[in-house]
């Protein structure tokens, strides 16, 4: 198992969010099939359903509304990954299509993929086997805001310093 990510978003978000339920546990395929069709998600105009989901200290993927807050998904407890996924509901079942590690609260590196896979493998849910979005993320260690780095470009949008070339969350 990869490491562990601790929250590294605004305070703010932290303390709103303190009531909110975790995001369920999926055990299995029909379970998620269940949560979709209990909570009313509905697919956008590409036939894919979008949530958030984290992978908790366990190991086990938990999903909530796309609107919630990963921090809130977790639990408020660290996680293996965290994300967005993309799902086709097809006959009986559910598979991933899309699925990025874009989680401004958990800041997690691409090569936390192998927990996620690690969580669907079991429960028979098929994924692209790796994320279709990679999303690089990093604190300008001038300012302290987080960035994401697009097309390579190390720059923090706020204040122009340059941004580290490894991940310092
Ligand atoms: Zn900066």
């Amino acid at each position: 198992m990869n490491d562990l990510f601790q929250y590294v978003g605004p305070k703010p978000i932290l303390d709103r969010t303190r009531e909110a339920p975790p995001g369920v546990r999926i055990l299995s395929a029909i379970d998620l099939r269940e949560w979709l069709r209990s909570t009313g998600q509905r697919p956008n105009a590409a036939g894919l359903i979008p949530v958030t989901f984290v992978i908790d200290e366990d190991g086990c993927l938990r999903v909530a509304d796309r609107a919630s807050e990963h921090v809130a998904c977790s639990g408020h407890r660290p996680v293996r990954s965290a994300g967005e996924m993309f799902l086709r509901v097809v006959g009986d079942g559910v598979e991933v299509e899309e699925v990025s590690n874009q989680s401004t609260g958990f800041c997690p590196t691409p090569t936390s993929w192998p927990a996620v896979a690690a969580a669907l493998d079991p429960l028979g849910i098929r994924h692209p086997g790796r994320f279709t979005s990679e999303i690089t993320f990093r604190r300008c260690t001038s300012c302290g805001e987080r960035n994401v780095v697009k097309d390579e470009w190390f720059t923090c949008g706020v204040c122009g310093a340059d941004l580290p070339h490894q991940w310092n969350f």
